[in-house]
Parts: structure tokens; sequence; C-alpha cells
């Protein structure tokens, strides 16, 4: 035998910029094709009443109905999971469908779950409503201080969960320090990684248990489609007293136990079999097929949006009419030694100033801005612009978009991947027409 062939013969590790291409799929058995196929189906023929059973019954791996499992939609579940160094990913309609799934799949009436206060105001808005209609107490804790953690801990506490990279705050959350207190007391850390993707960070890498993503950002990349993923690393123990919801026969699916049947997959095969079942909040194929083509790209697409975001944010500090660059890569940020240690290449591409004016000043900043897009989305390869107090913040109270890190005048950058100096002039001459 060659040595050729020996070395080839050893298992490998791929990297990132090889598994985002290939992780998850060979190509097609039956046509050769080499792009993933968009396999538009609701349903699969069985072979015999026998395999139909052996599948409903969850004996066997195979697909069943588009609500619960997709060929097209697996591959991007496991090319998500591979990313982030998980067990594997359950897909959902959004980012949203993907963490309400994740909490159902965990908690009961009557649990507290433990909530970073610096999120997306959406997750503000449907913990602060949704959880309560469920009868789920939440404590909102600031992020930087895990002491503060700690102390929210109750005997009915579940989970905690927190952004990596805020939005639209820029706070980096440390990770490892809230993963040792969650763990302390037997409790899931849940991280939303959508703003800094795998590339940029790997929660589980750190302690995190489940990781969610709004894939409608930078996974997908390009503004073309809404969805989410949920992520878990198979290594928290469901079956520590705390969780009966995952430990004990289910109800829900004739009396399974998930943990003790699936082992590491346990809380993922809940979440597909009941929670994606009941919640019916399903990824379609062609959005999955959509994600693919973005993550294909996601290493090179983040490159450069770290680098045109700094070039942006440090163009924003320097200007008389702007304050409060809440971006997390600048040097002076009081997360620079966060950023060091868990978004080495780069902290993400969305940030916030505030201009000057107040809400003003804000509005006539981004009536007068030509190439950045006004609008209501982050994470496009086009860089978007939005003012935050007025549309995605809106339904927060004073108090809780001070908690949220959002002035009257704080506008929302993503910083896309056009030429910088393209979206310094522009940010420049519309600051000029607000003086
Ligand atoms: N998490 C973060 C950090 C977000 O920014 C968003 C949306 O902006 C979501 C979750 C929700 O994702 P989706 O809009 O895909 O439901």
């Amino acid at each position: 035998m060659s040595t050729e062939r020996r070395l080839s013969e050893e298992p490998r590790e791929f990297g990132f910029d090889t598994r985002q291409l290939h992780a998850g799929q060979r190509p097609d058995p039956n046509t050769g094709a080499r792009a993933v196929p968009i396999f538009q189906t609701t349903s699969y023929v069985f072979e015999d009443p026998e395999s139909a059973g052996a599948y409903f019954n969850l004996q066997e791996y195979g697909n069943t109905y588009s609500r619960i499992m997709n060929p097209t939609v697996a591959v991007f579940e496991e090319r998500v999971g591979n990313l982030e160094g998980a067990a594997g990913g359950v897909a959902f309609a959004s980012g949203i469908a993907a963490q309400t799934a994740a909490l159902f799949t965990l908690l009961e009436p009557g649990d507290h779950v433990v909530s970073s206060a610096a999120l997306y105001g959406g997750t503000v808005n449907q913990f602060k409503h949704l959880l309560r209609k469920l009868n789920v107490e939440l404590t909102w804790v600031d992020p930087d201080d895990p002491a503060a953690w700690r102390e929210a801990v109750r005997p009915n506490t579940k989970a905690f969960f927190g952004e990596t990279i805020g939005n639209p705050a820029g706070n980096v959350l440390d990770i490892e320090a809230l993963a040792t207190v969650a763990h302390d007391h037997e409790l899931p850390l849940i991280v939303d990684n959508t703003f800094a993707t795998p590339y940029l960070c790997r929660p589980i890498e750190w302690g995190a248990d489940i990781v969610i993503h709004s894939a409608t950002k930078f996974l997908g990349g390009h503004g073309t489609s809404i969805g989410g993923v949920v992520c878990e690393a198979g290594t928290f123990n469901w079956s520590n007293g705390r969780f009966p919801v995952v430990a004990s026969p289910s109800p829900a699916y004739h009396g399974l136990q998930f943990h003790e049947t699936f082992g590491m997959y346990g809380y993922l095969m809940k979440l597909r079999a009941e929670s994606l079942r009941d919640l019916g909040a399903a990824l379609s194929p062609f959005n999955a097929f959509l994600f693919l083509q973005g993550i294909e790209t996601l290493s090179l697409r983040m490159e450069r949006h770290v680098v045109n975001a700094l070039a942006v944010a440090e163009f924003l500090e320097s200007h008389e009419l702007t304050s409060n660059v809440t971006y997390p890569g600048l040097p002076r940020s009081r997360y620079a030694p966060l950023v060091e240690k868990y978004l080495p290449l780069g902290a993400g591409a969305v940030f916030s100033f505030d201009c000057a004016g107040g809400r003003e000043g804000g509005q006539d900043l981004i009536r007068n801005v030509s190439l950045w897009s006004h609008l209501a989305n982050v994470g496009d390869a086009k860089s978007l612009i939005i003012h935050p107090a007025s549309t995605t913040h809106r339904q927060l109270s004073d108090a809780e978009l001070a908690a949220a890190g959002v002035g009257p005048g704080t506008i929302r950058l993503s910083v896309g991947t056009e030429s910088v100096d393209d979206l310094i002039w522009d940010l420049d001459q519309a600051l000029d027409r607000v003086r």
C-alpha cells in the first residue's frame, strides 16, 4: 500500500471552509447532482406498513412528513450543527420559532428562565408576553455580571439565555463564565449566536449547551429567506432530576423517555418529534436550499463584514456628530478582552451609535443615506440601517430601551460587504446634512 493511500485513509478533521461547503451532504446517489437538491415534497412513500410504523415509533430514522423532516432541510441542519460543533440541529421557519421551540422543549408551566436584558427587541417581547401566557417566570439580568445570574437562580429555574453579541447594544457575553454558573446549578446555557455565526464564535466550545440562530441573518447572508435553527451540544445531563419534561416518559409520545432512549440526541429528538411536530413552524426546503447557498461563503463574507465594520466604526468614532459607537471590535471597547477571547476573528458587523440631535437627528441621517438600505433586518451582504426606537424596539418601555442599550437617537448598522470607502462616503455626506 502506498504512503499516499495510507495518509488519505487517516481520519481527517476538515477545516471550517471545507465543512461550510460539504458537511451533511454527499452528491445525490440517484442523480449525481452536486448541488443539494430541493426536495419539494410534503411526504414520502413508505415501503410497507412495518417500516412506516418503525419510523413513527422513532425506532428507525426515516422521512415521514415534511413538517418534521425533509432531506434538503436535513442537510442544512447537519451543516449548521457541524459548524457549531454540536450533536446536531433542528431547523425552524424563523429564528423566533427556533427559540420558542428550544424553550418549549425544556419548560413546563411554573418554570423560570434567567435571561440577559440586552437582547433583540423581538426576543424581549416574546419572552415578556409569550412566556407569561405560558405561566413561565422570567428574570432579566445584566449580561455583564455573572454574579447577577447566580443570584437570579431559583429552585424552578430551567435555563439561562443570552446573545453572543447583543442586538443592538454590541455587548459580548462571557459565555464560559455564564456556563460555569449555569452548570453549577445543573442548568443549560442557551446562546443566540446569530450575530457571531459559527465562523466567529462557537459557544459550545466555551460550555454553552444549546445554540440558536436566526438563519435569516448572516447564515443566509443575502436577505432572501426567514428561518432558524437550534443546535445542541449533546452533553447536558437532562436526567439530573430538574428536567422530567425531557427525561420522564412523555405523554405526548406514547410514554417515550427521550433522554434515556436517545442519549446525547434525546433533547434534539424531542425538539423535532414533539416541539416541531406540535408548533408546526417547519422550514421550507426552498429556504433551506437558499441558506445552504449562503453558508457556502459564510467565512468569506464574515471576513469582509468584520473588516468593513471596524473601518465604519472607526470613522463614526472620529466624527463630531456621533457618539457611543458600540462596536465591540474597537480597541477602546469595554468588551475588548471578551472579543479577544471569544471573537478573535472579528466582532461581527452589527452595532449602534448615537446621532447628534436625538430622535430627529437619527431620523434625518436615515433620510439622507443613499447606499445604506433602511430596513428591519441585519446580516445581509448589503449594508443596512435602522432607527431602533421607532421600529424594532418600538414596543419597549423607556426602561427596557435603556437596558437594551437603545437611546432616542440610536442608529443600528449592519455593515455589508460593499467597498468600504463607499459606505463611509455615504454616512459622511448624510451626517453633513444632519449638521
Ligand atoms: N435573534 C436575533 C439576534 C435577531 O436579531 C433576530 C431577528 O432580528 C431573531 C433572533 C429572530 O429571528 P427571525 O427574524 O428569523 O425570526
